[in-house]
């Protein structure tokens, strides 16, 4: 999560200061060869970890399905109604869940909001059961029970606005097939005589009343998950920002003391583990006062801006740069004996003396540059090279010295 574990982790100090998190161990490990049933587990459900949720969420309704074609084969069975109108049903929950799975496994759902494709297994569901509900015959009302399954699980996925079409259309089509089927199957009887007509008034009134009231609970779960994930997400966001702010300086976009305190301790375990040398800079801008003087405060900080973006993009990837006080910088190149070093900040130095007019007031810096000896503190190796700093502002500014 941190940039100090990106910096320890592979062996290079992060520059971007915006270093994507490390992948979890058990993402980098190569999973061990799966057993036979567990091979043929992963091949039904997929690799991926959202397909095998999506395909788990799929799997739920077949034992749905498989239970409404026993109820029918009952009825087929015993004469309610004719095999072919059952046939015709079982193939078209077969294509219904072949091409789910097909959709969902493919990973081709993906590139819908609803990856797990609920809306349109809902849709397909009410269709099953209004099917089964025209030609099941007296046991008709039992039909209806999954129709309450589907919305509890919509619930969990779906938004209220879509909750509430699909309670629009269960309703609408449920009530179409009611009626189309006292027109065709009882030759338009319309009569409470009829005890289909009444069963299917008693039937029609319930889900009526059932089914608003069982989607109002599962568009105020939905209307309470979307708000936990804006919350969760708002959260992550103030994180992430109080981890910028924790490592960062507000003016420069360098990283600030505190940060650049952490990276030196790190370096200086690397060294004393590897032996690799490393360097620090300490850089102070020349008559800064006087700088504020003449362009205002905010011209100041104008001239630090410049100067931080001008360095930054002088310097080695594996450089680091921070602002350690007021006008004062220091570097820190891992990896780099003293000439080198001094090499790099007299380049910066020469940057900054050559930025165009247009870039802000000119400036120039002084710099003390050394090179970490095994044995001293960070206190120390600081010290030395604030030593070196001053001599070269006593040496006329704008130059950088080695010590
Ligand atoms: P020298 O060459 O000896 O370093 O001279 P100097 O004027 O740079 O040195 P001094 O340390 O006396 O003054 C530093 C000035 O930098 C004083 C302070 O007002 C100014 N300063 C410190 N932080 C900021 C800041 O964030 N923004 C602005 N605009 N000025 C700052
Ligand atoms: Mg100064
Ligand atoms: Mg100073």
């Amino acid at each position: 999560m941190s940039t100090y574990s990106a910096v320890m982790s592979d062996g290079t100090p992060d520059p971007g200061r915006d270093h994507p998190a490390p992948e979890p161990p058990d993402a980098m490990e190569a999973p061990s060869p799966p057993g036979g049933v567990a091979r043929l587990l992963q091949l039904f459900l997929g690799g991926d970890r959202r397909i095998r949720i999506r395909v788990g969420q799929w799997l739920v309704t077949v034992p749905v399905y498989l239970g409404g074609a026993a109820v029918l084969a009952m009825g087929a069975t015993y004469e309610a109604f004719s095999a072919g109108l059952f046939g015709a049903w079982c193939g078209y929950v077969a294509v219904v869940l072949a091409g789910v799975y097909a959709a969902l496994r493919s990973g081709w759902s993906a590139r819908f909001e609803d990856a797990s494709l609920t809306a349109a297994q809902i849709v397909f569901g009410i269709v099953a059961v209004d099917w089964a509900y025209a030609i099941v015959g007296p046991a008709r009302s039992v039909a209806l029970y999954p129709l309450l399954m589907a919305f509890i699980y919509g619930a969990f996925s779906l938004h209220w606005r879509t909750i509430a079409a699909l309670t629009g259309f269960a309703l609408a089509s449920l009530l179409a097939t009611i009626i189309g089927l006292n027109i065709v199957g009882n030759g338009a009887v319309w009569s409470f005589e009829d005890p289909g007509f009444r069963l299917d008034l008693i039937n029609a009134a319930m889900v009526a009343i059932l089914l608003p009231m069982l989607s109002l609970g599962s568009m105020r779960l939905s209307s309470l998950r979307l708000k936990l994930r804006a919350e969760r997400s708002a959260l992550a966001g103030a994180l992430l920002e109080v981890q910028r702010l924790a490592t960062h300086d507000e003016l420069t976009g360098l990283a600030n003391r505190r940060d650049m305190q952490h990276r030196l301790d790190v370096e200086l375990a690397r060294c004393e583990r590897f032996g690799h040398p490393f360097s620090i800079a300490v850089i102070d801008l020349d008559h800064f006062k006087r700088i504020n003087d003449a362009h205002g405060h905010a011209g100041g900080d104008e001239v630090l801006r410049t100067f931080a973006g001008a360095a930054s993009r002088t310097l080695r990837a594996t450089d680091v740069l921070g602002r350690w006080g007021g006008e004062e910088f220091l570097l820190l190149m891992p990896g780099t004996g003293a000439a080198a070093a001094r090499c790099s900040v007299e380049r910066v130095l020469s940057k900054v003396l050559a930025l165009p007019e247009s870039e802000g007031p000119a400036v120039s810096f002084s710099a003390g540059v050394v090179e970490y000896r095994p044995g001293e503190t960070i206190d120390q190796v600081v010290a030395r090279a604030d030593e070196a700093m001053y001599q070269a502002k006593r040496a006329g500014r704008g130059q950088v010295i080695q010590s």
